[in-house]
Order: C-alpha cells, then sequence, then structure tokens
C-alpha cells in the first residue's frame, strides 16, 4: 500500500511539472513569434532589426534556462521510483559541473559517505544539479564547495557549503518561490522544482546564510527501509542491485 501511495504521488509531481514547464516555457516562446512578426515588416532599420534579434535570442536563453532547470534529465520513464546511490548520484554530478567550477576558480571538497535514499533519480539528480550549480554561481571570484553527506538511524544528511556571495534574510525567506532571482538570467525556478521534489520524498530542505560569507544548504531525507541500492551505471543506464 505504502509503496503505492509514494509512486502515486510521485507521478502527481511529474505531471505537476510538466504542466509548469509547458507554461513556463510558452511566454518566452510567444515574445520570440512577435519579434519575428515584427522583424517581417517593411521599412525596418539595421538598428531596429539587430533589437528585435537580440530580443528574440534573450527570450530563447530564458526558454532553455527553463529547461534545464526543470528536465536536465527528464526521461519518459521518469516515474520509477528506486533507492538512490546519494553518493554516486553526486559523484556524477560534481563531474558534470567540474568544468563550471574551474572557470570560477572554485575548489571542491567531498566527503561522501555510502548512502540511499528513495526516489525518482532523474528528479533526485535535478535537485542536486540545482543546488550544486547555485552554489558555484554564488562565487564568481572563487572560493571552496563543500559537499557532505551523513548518515543516521534515520535520515540521510546532504550537506552543499559554499563561501560565496550569501543571502540577507529577506532574500533567504523568499527561497523557493516561484520567479525569485537575483541573478540577470536567472529564472528562479530552480529551487522551485528542488523543494518540490524532496518535499515529495519525505525529505526537507534548510538554509542557512550569512551575507558575503557563504550558504549552507542541508537536504534531510529518510533512511529507506529496505537497504537494497540501485546501481544506475553512467554509459549503460543498466541497473543492478547489491545489499
Ligand atoms: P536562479 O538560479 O535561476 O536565480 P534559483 O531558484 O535556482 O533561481 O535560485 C533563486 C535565488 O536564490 C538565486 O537567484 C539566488 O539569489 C538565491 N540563491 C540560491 N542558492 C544560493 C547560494 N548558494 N548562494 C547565494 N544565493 C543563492
Ligand atoms: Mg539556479
Amino acid at each position: 500500500f505504502s509503496n503505492k501511495m509514494i509512486r502515486f504521488e510521485k507521478m502527481e509531481v511529474v505531471s505537476q511539472l510538466a504542466a509548469s514547464i509547458s507554461h513556463e516555457v510558452r511566454n518566452p516562446l510567444t515574445v520570440v513569434k512577435g519579434f519575428l512578426q515584427l522583424f517581417k515588416m517593411e521599412g525596418l532599420t539595421e538598428e531596429e532589426k539587430k533589437r528585435y534579434i537580440d530580443t528574440a535570442l534573450i527570450e530563447l536563453d530564458r526558454a532553455e534556462g527553463i529547461i534545464s532547470d526543470y528536465l536536465t534529465f527528464a526521461k519518459p520513464t521518469s516515474a520509477n521510483i528506486i533507492t538512490i546511490d546519494v553518493k554516486q548520484e553526486l559523484q556524477r554530478i560534481l563531474d558534470m559541473l567540474r568544468p563550471f567550477a574551474y572557470k570560477n576558480s572554485v575548489l571542491i571538497h567531498e566527503h561522501l559517505e555510502d548512502c540511499g535514499v528513495k526516489g525518482n533519480v532523474q528528479n533526485f539528480q535535478q535537485v542536486l544539479l540545482n543546488i550544486v550549480k547555485n552554489a558555484i554561481e554564488s562565487m564568481p571570484n572563487g572560493g571552496v564547495l563543500r559537499i557532505q553527506t551523513k548518515k543516521t538511524r534515520h535520515k540521510v544528511i546532504i550537506h552543499i557549503q559554499d563561501t560565496g556571495c550569501g543571502l540577507t534574510n529577506e532574500q533567504r525567506a523568499r527561497l523557493g518561490e516561484p520567479y525569485f532571482s537575483t541573478k540577470e538570467k536567472g529564472t528562479g525556478l530552480g529551487l522551485m522544482v528542488s523543494y518540490r521534489i524532496i518535499e515529495a520524498m519525505k525529505g526537507t530542505i534548510e538554509v542557512e546564510s550569512q551575507l558575503g560569507t557563504g550558504t549552507t544548504f542541508t537536504i534531510t531525507l529518510p533512511v529507506p527501509l529496505c537497504n537494497k541500492v540501485h546501481h544506475v551505471s553512467p554509459t549503460t543506464n543498466k541497473e543492478t542491485i547489491s545489499s
């Protein structure tokens, strides 16, 4: 019964996300369409043409950003709930983001324990990507990204800590609110998606931050009842199960 419940809730999150994405992406596409129609008008100056194209490109960037905040790992079969190997998924996300960290002169320190959590692996990867990417983005002039996992009897705890720009209390209170972004090209959707996914996994996200010093995101999730860990091969995507 409980398995079915989780599955059902998960499906709901997936379809809610799908509905939000189509809504979010439609706005920039409508703007691009409008500018392309304007572009067809006769007698436009070169300067006007350039302005229309630039605006259309900005909106396409926005659509791309929205899709990457929601759907970087999406697959048609993504309603699958398994026991996720947290260490492996964190390493995978860190490997993805290493070039970006390097570009920002961000050093990465990892202290990862073996632990598992229950959920949909693509959604979980999306959460890690969004939070770790934000951490790196908060350190444009370099810093240290510290990723730590801990396991207690009932909880798996993931700390994602940066030495970046930090947040005011007002900003911190708005995290997860749709469209709240302090970035020039931000969507303000990455954390909203992450909070929803973690909530569906029966977990919590807590944030501690000090302006100018840094921020720590703490994700807490329940330890699964069954301890079997599914390893998903990064190359073949085949699952193997170990206990
Ligand atoms: P986006 O990254 O597109 O702005 P997010 O939902 O990912 O949207 O994040 C919302 C806002 O939360 C960011 O614009 C930023 O102001 C703040 N934020 C998130 N993570 C951090 C962090 N690690 N350090 C400082 N600010 C952060
Ligand atoms: Mg973000």
